[in-house]
């Protein structure tokens, strides 16, 4: 095999979108499919949304990158909005999710360590997906993303996904910190239980550990509310945000209260394009549309239409499909089988794009501004996809 230009890691298909119009994005050769897979939780206002399109010109006409050696106006006000509307106190931003992420592990790490404690260990939950760098592969029990890159960095310990007895017993005197996603994305869209994130809560504060949750995925509107731990009655001490924070522009964030961020102060940690002007711009756009009662009502509204049709479709194929689970628009379906084989076929005979996870299920995963429209065109597509699928034969 000769190698290509591109390091072939991804399984790509065939599919080669070379533009976007909303919830639509059109191949190199012309063909169109409806978007409910939206870059992975990232396109929450679909393709050439006029507001976040004109911010990024803008700002590339005023100023794209400076370093963070220098004051940052477009940071302080991003961070501001962040602070203003959630229940952080203190904001690092990154390029990426697992990034955040690390930026998180570092700062339950440094809270501990930077009073004289030698803390270090972080309890997470089986299948999730926090990310592909050494810290955030070491921080799964998925041993796919580990194979050929061991030894992984020691200090993380994992436990059932929404099991409070497990994640108590897990607890030592070096727990430094849980990691949990509220609802595991990649692992197949599973929504952690009230009672499994609240006793999480009460669990950090009873033995002064760091309460850290992966919001990449579930976080910016996607479940309903700008983010998901505001639907279990909870706060985190630690949170990573990314995906659909700059609407296709790569960018995180790590947010903190004042008291879990005491450990990063001056020289501790670091980004070269972290939180750039341009970066800013396409947070600020983003925001300005998503985070205001009325956004977010059509979120949530859609999402129960979108669900309540999905549930009444897979009704008629039992031998497909067992049920719908999530939040919002972060929505799976449940299937019989291993869904990649039927993901590849709406993509490939019905111009419907979705994505595979975990457990069986696929996910789907709209632009948050889609209609009633987009909608019933998904259902056509879903319904024409469901009839002509073949199952695969089992082995
Ligand atoms: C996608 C994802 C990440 C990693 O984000 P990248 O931007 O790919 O680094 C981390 N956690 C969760 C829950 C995710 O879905």
């Amino acid at each position: 095999m000769s190698i290509t230009p591109l390091m072939p890691v991804y399984p790509r298909c065939g599919f080669r979108p070379v533009r976007g119009e909303g919830a639509w994005l059109i191949s190199e050769d012309g063909s169109r499919a409806l978007d409910f897979a939206a870059g992975i939780a990232v396109n929450l206002l679909g393709h050439g949304h006029p507001h976040l399109t004109k911010a990024i010109q803008d700002q590339a006409a005023t100023l794209i990158h400076v370093s963070n050696l220098y004051g940052s106006p477009q940071g302080e006000a991003f961070a501001q909005r962040l602070v203003d509307t959630t229940f952080a106190d203190t904001v690092f931003f990154t390029n990426s999710g697992a990034e955040a992420v690390e930026c998180a592990i570092k700062t339950a790490r440094a809270y501990h360590q930077s009073q004289g404690s030698d803390r270090f260990e972080i309890i997470t939950f089986k299948n999730a997906f926090h990310g592909r760098t050494m810290a955030t592969i070491s921080a799964s029990n998925q041993e796919k993303m580990h194979k050929g890159f061991m030894p992984l960095l020691e200090g993380f310990k994992y436990v059932d996904f929404d099991d409070l007895e497990g994640a108590k017993a897990a607890i030592g005197p070096k727990t430094a910190a849980f990691l949990v996603e509220p609802i595991q994305g990649e692992g197949g869209v599973r929504p952690a239980s009230d009672a499994f994130m609240q006793g999480l809560r009460a669990l950090a504060d009873e033995h002064g550990i760091m309460l850290i949750l992966d919001e990449v995925q579930c976080g910016v509107a996607r479940s309903g509310t700008l983010y998901a731990y505001e639907q279990y009655g909870i706060i985190p001490d630690i949170m990573a945000t990314a995906k659909g924070l700059g609407g296709g522009f790569p960018v995180g964030a790590c947010l903190a209260t004042e008291e879990a961020a005491r450990g990063m102060v001056v020289g501790t940690h670091g980004s070269t394009y972290g939180g750039n002007p341009f970066a800013m711009a396409a947070c600020q756009a983003v925001w300005d549309v998503v985070a205001n009662e009325e956004f977010l009502t059509h979120v949530r509204s859609t999402g129960e239409k979108l669900r309540s049709t999905l549930e009444q479709f897979i009704g008629n194929y039992p031998d497909l499909f067992t049920g719908v689970r999530g939040k919002g628009l972060m929505l799976g379906v449940m299937m019989t089988h291993e869904t990649r084989a039927f993901v590849a076929h709406l993509r490939d005979n019905h111009g419907l794009l979705l994505v595979a996870a975990g457990d069986n299920t696929f996910r789907v995963l709209p632009p948050l501004n889609i209609g009633d429209a987009e909608i019933q065109i998904c259902m056509e597509k879903l319904s024409a996809g469901a009839a002509s699928y073949q199952m695969p034969q089992a082995a």
